[in-house]
């Protein structure tokens, strides 16, 4: 286990409730009476007898994709927000309970890859968000090639959008689909977010949709002003701007190129000078 100070955020390479559900899960005949107890426990403690080499190279991985995530105002803000949390968010690699536990309806899921997602998640049985994350495909799992961009750092921090606001922020978003390739408007904000990383990066090019991720816009101001024109956005970002903290910090970052919370202050500045 590694913390990642100051912010509340632990990395835990621990698999061992994968492990052990797994083997209970495809034993057969299955016996739910032999149901492993305790695994949403279990995720979070140190393995038992001690960490394993590749939970070190785990840990070792993910704090260096944190410490990229820190290197950018965007990704301050986003690490910042776990410090709200009431107690520490955990990133523990995606395994196989993962897989089929993110499918029960008391948990509030975000997949990428279906058999090997990227999630964050939070329910009423637990105090400590988690983010499923790893910053390598291990082999033996149906991912390929084409997910690694789900390995990367602005993947982790969009992640990271959901996991440090998990509870009823994200309740209040996730609810209102937007019924086009956005999903939803928690997918919105946790994409533009997302966006403004990649634009403060220097990357060419943002994510124009939630769904996938192949659809893209540049990323310069012009495409921001663009993206604003558009009243369907400008109302979303307006929506997320009235509710979360998290939006108006990042409306402050006006050197970034693509800034779509930043655009509407500008906007409505630009409005009142008229
Ligand atoms: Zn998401």
């Amino acid at each position: 286990m590694t913390k990642f100070p100051p912010y509340k955020i632990v990395v835990n390479g621990n698999d061992e409730d994968d492990i052990l559900y797994e083997k209970w899960y495809t034993s057969e005949p299955r016996d739910n009476s032999k149901k492993p107890p305790d695994l949403e426990k279990m995720e979070l403690r140190p393995r038992t007898g001690g960490p394993s080499q590749k939970d070190e190279i785990y840990e070792t991985a993910v704090v260096k994709v944190l410490s990229q995530i820190k290197q950018y105002k965007t990704g301050q803000l986003v690490l910042a927000a776990t410090l709200n949390l009431s107690a520490d968010l955990y990133i523990t690699p995606p395994g196989f309970r993962d897989s089929i536990a993110n499918f029960n309806t008391d948990q509030i899921a975000f997949q990428i890859c279906p058999t090997f997602e990227t999630s964050a998640s939070s329910n009423q049985f637990y105090t400590n968000n988690r983010v499923r994350f790893t910053p390598f495909l291990p082999k033996g799992y149906s991912c390929n090639e084409t997910h690694i961009s789900s390995t990367k750092d602005d993947t982790l921090l969009h992640e990271l959008v959901h996991g440090a606001r998990l509870g009823k922020l994200v309740a209040s978003l996730i609810n209102e689909n937007t019924d086009d390739d956005w999903d939803n408007l928690e997918e919105f904000f946790a994409t533009t977010v997302q966006n403004i990383y990649l634009s403060e990066r220097g990357d060419k090019k943002v994510r124009s949709e939630h769904k996938t991720d192949i659809r893209t816009i540049p990323a310069t101001r012009a495409a921001s002003a663009e993206f604003m024109a558009n009243k369907t956005n400008y109302q979303r970002v307006k929506t997320a701007l009235k509710r979360e903290n998290l939006a108006q910090q990042l409306a402050k970052l006006e050197q970034i190129p693509f800034n779509p919370f930043a655009e509407f202050e500008r906007a409505k500045h630009d409005l009142r000078s008229i």
